[in-house]
């Protein structure tokens, strides 16, 4: 591995984003590239008609390791994060996106951006996209850091001839979310419903705009269970949003409704981990870290990208 090459990240969600804070810190040169829209990753807000807005994916954060702790205590004072739904439990402010947008600030982070292809080149790596097309400028790096869920990142680890072992083992459930704005009267504040692994179709249940720094009242996010995800996961959108408004109406009072859409996470929560930090191959550089390490939460995988970016550092050394 070059010591003065440019290391390339791929994934801006919470792994990605402390990988590369955590090296740029190390003096090291980086290049963040994400196909969506906006940093974040599963720390998502989706925003509908009328300054509606609603964080599909993940609903809040645990902090328990000492490294993360800190880091949120820092993101607390600072107003980027703050409490919400039980003791140890986070959110981003004012949406779940704000804390990976923090450890992101001032790096070159490019969005929409969907790396295709790894080609080595020399002893340096070079991104496309899926046509071919030239990545960062076409320039080299000298580690590739892949923290996309598993399945994206095998089929890059592919394309170059590569395998990291462990990769293939992960898996996830899906998960079917769906975002509501009623006229009825707004939720208690925390999770009115809080059951991963129920097998009944509704698995969580949150009133969106209770959460701090969010406005709007009667916005719900309710995410299907694991098992109901996985037999309706290649239904269409409208039809998902359809049946669980009418299993929400089961559970929740609501008013006329004035928005409804549903969204599938195909790779929501990590089932079987790694087991491990991380993985990283000093030989070629290439890396592999995010939740599909350590398990389905937040906070593993910001412990997973900082784990990967200090073996980059140690091999470094
Ligand atoms: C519905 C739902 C509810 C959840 N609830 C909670 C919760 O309450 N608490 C909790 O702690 N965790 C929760 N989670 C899990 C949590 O969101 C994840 O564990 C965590 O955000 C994973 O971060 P990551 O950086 O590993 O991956 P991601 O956030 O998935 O980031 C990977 C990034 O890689 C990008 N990418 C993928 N392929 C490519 C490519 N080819 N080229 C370029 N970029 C690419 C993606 O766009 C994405 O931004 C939930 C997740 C979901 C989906």
């Amino acid at each position: 591995m070059s010591r003065d090459g440019t290391i390339a990240i791929i994934g801006a969600g919470i792994a990605g984003a402390a990988a590369a804070r955590r090296l740029r810190e190390a003096g090291r040169e980086i290049v963040v590239l994400d196909k969506g829209r906006a940093p974040g990753g599963r720390m998502a807000t989706r925003r509908g008609p009328d300054g509606l807005r609603f964080d599909h994916g993940a609903q809040y954060f645990t902090a328990r390791d000492p490294r993360f702790i800190a880091r949120v205590e820092d993101w607390t004072t600072r107003g980027v994060a703050a409490p919400w739904g039980g003791p140890d439990r986070h959110v981003g402010t004012p949406g779940m996106a704000a804390p990976v947008r923090d450890l992101l600030d001032g790096l070159d982070v490019q969005c929409g951006r969907a790396v295709g292809r790894l080609a080595r080149d020399g002893r340096a790596w070079r991104l496309a996209e899926a046509d071919g097309t030239a990545l960062a400028d076409g320039a080299a790096f000298s580690a590739v850091l892949l923290t996309c869920p598993s399945p994206q990142t095998l089929a890059l680890l592919e394309s170059a001839g590569q395998a990291l072992p462990g990769v293939a083992e992960v898996a996830y459930a899906p998960c079917w979310t769906l975002m509501l704005a009623h006229d009825g009267p707004p939720l208690p504040g925390g999770p009115v419903r809080e059951d991963r692994d129920s097998s009944a179709t509704i698995a969580w249940i949150a009133e969106n705009g209770g959460k701090p720094g969010r406005a709007g009242d009667g916005t719900i996010v309710a995410h299907a269970s694991p098992a109901w995800s996985r037999v309706h996961l290649e239904c269409a959108a409208d039809d998902v949003a359809e049946r669980l408004v009418g299993a929400l109406r089961n559970i929740v009072p609501l008013g006329g409704i004035r928005h409804c859409a549903a969204h599938r996470w195909r790779y929501a929560a990590v089932e079987r981990a790694v087991g491990e930090p991380c993985l990283f191959a000093p030989g070629t550089g290439l890396g592999f870290a995010g939740d599909g390490c350590l398990g389905p939460r937040v906070e593993f995988a910001y412990l997973s990208g900082l784990a990967l970016a200090e073996r980059v550092l140690a091999e470094a050394a």
